[in-house]
């Protein structure tokens, strides 16, 4: 950041004031005509035609590229392109999604470079200025394009490794063998514990727990396989209890013949512990488990994590195949008076009750994730405007019709809204769920319990 302020500080150092104001003249003049080369030029390359719809180019493209080129070449002054070209940064974020190739971009770039060129060669600029006009142009371009593919790469990376995860997720791998594997390696070490302890073999030789097999896998593997999960700290005390709490004591009483009561106690202790741990487990594997396939576990809906690979790939099919889908933003209307008046696990009890309508609601080629807390996206794949519309409206009049019945036997209804957004060809994931959640936004502002359309 401060090194491409340092250049662009640099670059306006060495630039005249008069040639700077030429570029700007000519931009200016030619800047509709530059946007619309450009992407001649990109729709040139048959590797533009999954990412460039000719009607997006022409609405949306073409008017920003000629704002783009107005904010790299005519900033008045450093600091304003300084910002500029952090957010260039953004543009790179966003052609990774679209899955641009950057090649593609590069081309455009050095066809926009080479007529800027023609342009100045034309202007009444002397030699010396030309030449600075020139390389001023091709700088601010190159730093632009390179902050643009830095963040590309990065983003480009991480949808890779998402990728990969999702593809272990469908070849359906499970921890379930890690799991019986660890339990198995904890009632090794407690049986050899009681029976050494049983026949009074030394105990001084004994196998502490964080030493044995599972202790080794918990502090070498298990932290990188479970995250930051709460359990891990817990079981880490459980663990550390048992090794320099309850162990020494079962080696002192050897030493000075404990009474067999005592002994007894110390080593239901011992086993309570065990049993704590084992319990601590198993719901680390479940919520892992949940997690690693992508499931929410209040709702067993998916969560997000696989919500940027299942679009892309509905995205890449509808443009294959031709057909359109939609995605619905579903929020559930003044869900904090549910929680206010009838606490957390009735907030609980509604959320699963709405995901268990939508999943009722639609065909099983369609996705619904939890999106946030009372928030829900429904993917809709192969539907056309009308089809979404109508899944969503009766989706939102069941919603209000179903009654919630509360621990308590209390039964209570709430309401949701729901915006639903048709996919427009675009290659950008993100931009259809903003879409969609700018007409729940409309839907919640026009009165909630409504379904509107983007
Ligand atoms: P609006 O109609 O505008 O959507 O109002 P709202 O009250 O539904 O919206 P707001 O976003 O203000 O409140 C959402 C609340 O949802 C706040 C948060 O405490 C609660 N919440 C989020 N996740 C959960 C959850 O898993 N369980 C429960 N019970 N509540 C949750
Ligand atoms: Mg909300
Ligand atoms: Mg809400």
């Amino acid at each position: 950041m401060m090194e491409d302020k340092n250049r662009i500080d640099a670059l306006y150092g060495q630039i005249e004031h008069e040639v700077r104001k030429q570029i700007r003249v000519i931009i200016e003049r030619e800047k509709v005509a530059l946007a619309e080369g450009f992407y001649v030029v990109m729709l040139s390359d048959p590797d533009s035609k999954p990412f460039l719809e000719a009607a997006t180019v022409q609405q949306r493209l073409k008017p920003s590229m000629a704002v783009w080129l107005e904010q790299l070449l005519c900033s008045e002054d450093s600091a304003a392109l300084t910002q500029f070209i952090a957010m260039q940064r953004h543009v790179g974020e966003v052609h990774a999604r679209a899955q641009i190739p950057v090649n593609l971009v590069l081309r455009g770039m050095q066809w926009l470079k080479q007529t800027i060129n023609q342009h100045l060669q034309q202007s009444s600029l002397q030699r010396d200025e030309l030449i600075s006009a020139v390389l001023h142009v091709y700088q601010l371009f190159d730093i632009a394009f390179e902050v643009m593919s830095v963040s590309y790469v990065c983003s480009h990376d991480m949808g890779v490794r998402a990728d990969e995860a999702f593809k272990l997720f469908v070849s359906g791998y499970n921890m379930a063998a890690e799991r019986e594997r660890q339990l198995g390696a904890l009632l090794e070490w407690e049986s050899r514990l009681f029976r050494e302890s049983a026949i009074e073999l030394p105990l001084r030789e004994v196998v502490y727990l964080r030493a044995s097999s599972f202790g080794l896998w918990l502090n070498h593997k298990a932290s990188l396989v479970f995250d930051e999960q709460r359990e891990l700290s817990a079981l880490n005390q459980s663990i550390e209890c048992i090794d320099t709490t309850l162990i020494p004591q079962l080696v002192a009483a050897q030493a000075v013949e404990m009474s067999n009561d005592s002994r007894r106690i110390l080593l239901r202790t011992i086993q309570h512990e065990i049993e704590q741990i084992k319990f601590l487990l198993g719901d680390m594997f479940d919520r892992a488990n949940d997690m690693e396939v992508g499931r929410d576990v209040l709702t067993q809906l998916f969560n997000r994590r696989y919500l940027p690979s299942i679009l892309k790939r509905e995205i890449e099919l509808s443009r294959r195949k031709g057909f359109s889908f939609a995605v619905v933003m579903l929020d559930v209307d003044h869900f904090k008076k549910v929680n206010d008046n009838y606490g957390h696990d009735g907030g609980d009890l509604v959320l699963q009750q709405v995901a268990r309508l939508m999943t009722n609601r639609v065909r099983s080629s369609d996705f619904v994730f939890r999106y946030g807390g009372e928030e829900f996206l429904l993917l809709l794949t192969e539907v056309d405007e009308g089809q979404a519309r109508k899944v969503a409206e009766k989706l939102c009049t069941s919603i209000a019709e179903t009654r919630v019945m509360l621990l308590t036997g209390k039964t209570i209804t709430v309401t949701a809204s729901l915006g639903v957004a048709l996919s427009d060809g675009h290659p950008d994931y993100e931009r259809i769920i903003q879409r969609a959640d700018a007409a729940l936004y409309e839907a919640k502002n026009s009165g909630r319990n409504r379904v509107v359309l983007a």
